[in-house]
């Protein structure tokens, strides 16, 4: 990125831009080399203004939420990464379908919908993303995902242009959905959730934070499950069953308590969680005959 375009970035946003800044402060795996510049837009003005000069320079974007299923490489990312704020991080409750910002933090809205007696969402307790991500990758549980819950979303195209998609339009399958195909940005999203009793939807997202806390490693740095689970079979069993727990290269290693997560043990790189997701699935692949596939992203360039 250039001199001139940083200062023009610079310009188009209230809160000043952050230029080469380490992305493993922004994963929760906690490694990744620098963005070229990390801007965080707080109105819809602001978004599409940053956009639209992308498009225009032929810069590229990568829309960042938590960082809670993205693997960053050393060498960083080139470009804009781009993080919604402010006024897309918005819940509104007052019309009878709930309307969400794509900012908004998914655990947040779990609870705040949840206290309006709004349920359905607890299949996702325990993501720790934003809801634009969540969407992206239909985040859930094996059987139960978000994009059940969609009724309509508003995207922003690559070139700046807003596009409300419905329902009929979206297609959600088991970590996967079709949005990428139809826009940049998740700007925000229409739901369908269900009434209860708020007590009964609370207990039931306990319920499941409780099974997370005895599962799987929470309170380490970590970018969820590394791999899709295989047709009829959970990833997590089969690197159990190949002996991979415990294994480690350099600061990455394979979760003691659920093999399908890799934690970072304090100073990992992006080159170690990578060598060791690739002894993974090399070891699967060789003792079951089964070829696993990513669950988690793997972005930027090799250091
Ligand atoms: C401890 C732990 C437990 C987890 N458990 C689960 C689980 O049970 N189920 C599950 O499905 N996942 C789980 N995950 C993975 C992860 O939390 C989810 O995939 C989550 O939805 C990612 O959201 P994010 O905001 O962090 O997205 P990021 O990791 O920041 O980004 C992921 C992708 O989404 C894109 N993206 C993000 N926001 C937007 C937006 N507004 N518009 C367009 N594109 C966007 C990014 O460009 C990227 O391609 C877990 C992760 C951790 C660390």
């Amino acid at each position: 990125m250039t001199e001139t375009e940083r200062k023009i970035l610079t310009k188009l946003v209230t809160e000043p831009p952050k230029f080469n800044e380490p992305m493993r402060h922004h994963t929760t795996l906690r490694v990744g080399g620098p963005a070229d510049a990390l801007v965080t837009v707080h109105t819809l003005d602001e978004l599409r203004k940053v956009v639209q000069f992308a498009c225009e320079k032929d810069l590229p974007i990568l829309v960042l939420g938590e960082g809670s299923n993205l693997i960053v490489r050393d060498g960083g990312i080139r470009g804009i990464v781009l993080r919604l704020s402010g006024e897309l991080t918005k819940i509104n409750f007052d019309t009878r379908e709930i309307e969400v910002g794509g900012g908004t933090y998914l655990p947040h809205l779990i609870v705040k919908a949840a206290q309006r007696g709004l349920g359905g969402l607890e299949c996702c307790t325990g993501v720790p993303g934003t809801v634009g991500g969540a969407l992206i990758s239909n985040a859930g549980t094996a059987e139960e995902f978000i994009g059940d819950k969609v009724k309509r979303v508003t995207l922003l195209t690559r070139d700046g242009e807003l596009k409300v998609v419905e329902r009929d339009e979206l297609k959600f399958g088991y970590r996967h959905s079709n949005l990428r195909d139809l826009g940049l940005v998740v700007v925000s999203v229409v739901m369908n959730l269900n009434h209860d009793e708020p007590k009964a939807i609370m207990e039931r997202i306990h319920r499941r934070w409780r099974y997370r806390w005895e599962t799987q490693p929470v309170n380490m740095p970590c970018a969820g499950c590394i791999f899709k689970n295989p047709p009829g079979e959970r990833a997590g069993r089969l690197l159990d069953a190949a002996g991979l727990k415990g294994v480690r290269i350099g600061d990455a290693q394979v979760s003691p308590i659920h093999a399908n997560f890799i934690v970072n043990m304090g100073n990992a790189t992006a080159k170690d969680v990578l060598a060791l997701a690739d002894l993974m699935k090399r070891t699967v692949l060789e003792k079951f005959g089964v070829n696993l596939e990513y669950e988690v992203q793997i972005v930027g360039e090799d250091g």
